[in-house]
């Protein structure tokens, strides 16, 4: 089977092509980051005026016909209302049009999978760490169960954040690892509150030193970086020690991190566990881990009607079935 998904839940409209073994076709993708920030209406404005092009350019990247798709997938959420509603119009058009089978899928949980079927781990502990969504998250009976997780904001969505308060540039995750190799640790607040995590006191902070304090550049982005990778680390080694479980895969857009990374090897060596991080060209939101989950969940046996693929923007990781 060939899968076609769409990914459209924020920043990102993707359209990724894969077969059943896992080979991915297609990847294209564009990315909407203005100065300001994201206005949910701007990105779908955005996603409509790309979507009939990079549909075209996926396919000619796969060297395949619209009719050698077999089902279209989509991620029906969570994320931004507008911006879902785009990937779901998309993905009802091509379905149609094709007169094949359509499923939503859960835009987290795909996260997780591709990861798995890049890494080839069997049941992790995931560090789920991307722009709007952080959490650790462990398989238990058919439900991906989330151990802990952020409080108020995604772990990118601060550093983006961070990035843009001070004008170093937007997305600022890469650049702000960048600035952070010749900093030193300055202390910041460090928010843990039983498993689950708090970033935007760390934020806050973090703009202060730099604008009021007047701390150096370098030293700020470090220690930003180094206490919010921490809290990280450290619930992270917690749902191991709690639940047995001896692998640990970090995906989501923040896997890029090459700091986060190193730290969370570290504690991996120290356990006894295996790290494993997805690769850089699925980290990200993208429509390759989409169209994967669709072939997986179609070939489990899941089905939908055209009826129910409204989106549903706050649809938890830990809702979805995944007895695939
Ligand atoms: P996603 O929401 O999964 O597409 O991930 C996007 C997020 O990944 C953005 O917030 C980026 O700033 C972040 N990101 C990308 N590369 C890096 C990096 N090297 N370090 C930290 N964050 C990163
Ligand atoms: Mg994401």
């Amino acid at each position: 089977m060939i899968c076609l998904g769409i990914e459209s839940t924020a920043h990102t409209l993707g359209i990724g092509i894969v077969d059943s073994k896992g080979t991915v076709l297609a990847n294209a993708k564009k990315s909407f980051f203005p100065d300001e920030g994201i206005h949910p209406r701007e990105a779908a404005v955005h996603h409509t005026k790309h979507a009939m092009e990079l549909v075209s350019l996926a396919l000619a990247s796969a060297k395949i016909d619209a009719v050698d798709i077999d089902l279209i997938s989509f991620s029906q959420g969570p994320g931004l209302s507008p911006s879902l509603k785009v990937g779901a119009v998309v993905a009802r058009t091509l379905a149609l049009e094709l007169k094949k089978p359509i499923l939503g899928v859960n835009h987290c949980v795909s996260h997780i999978e591709i990861g798995k079927l890049k890494t080839g781990v069997k049941d992790p502990i995931i560090v789920y760490a991307s722009g709007g969504n952080t959490q650790i998250i462990g398989l238990s009976g058919e439900k991906y169960r989330v151990f802990g997780e952020t409080l108020d904001i995604g772990i990118g969505n601060m550093i983006d954040k961070f990035a843009r308060k001070v004008r170093l540039g937007n997305p600022g995750g890469p650049i702000i690892e960048k600035i952070a190799k010749k900093g030193k640790y300055i202390d910041m607040p460090y928010s843990i509150k039983g498993m689950d995590m708090s970033f935007s006191g760390l934020l806050t902070f973090a703009v202060n030193a730099f604008i009021l304090k007047k701390e150096k550049i370098e030293d700020v982005c470090y220690s930003l970086q180094h206490n919010a990778y921490s809290m990280v680390v450290e619930v992270t080694e917690r749902a191991l020690s709690h639940t047995g479980k001896s692998e640990v895969l970090l995906t989501g857009g923040v896997a890029a991190s090459k700091m986060l990374q190193g730290m969370l090897e570290v504690m991996c060596t120290e356990r006894g566990a295996k790290f494993n991080v997805v690769p850089v060209d699925v980290a990200g939101d993208n429509g390759a881990m989409i169209a994967w989950q669709g072939l997986i969940e179609y070939e489990g046996g899941r089905r939908q009607k055209m009826t129910d693929t409204e989106p549903n923007p706050k649809w938890r990781t830990d809702e979805v079935e995944v007895g695939y």
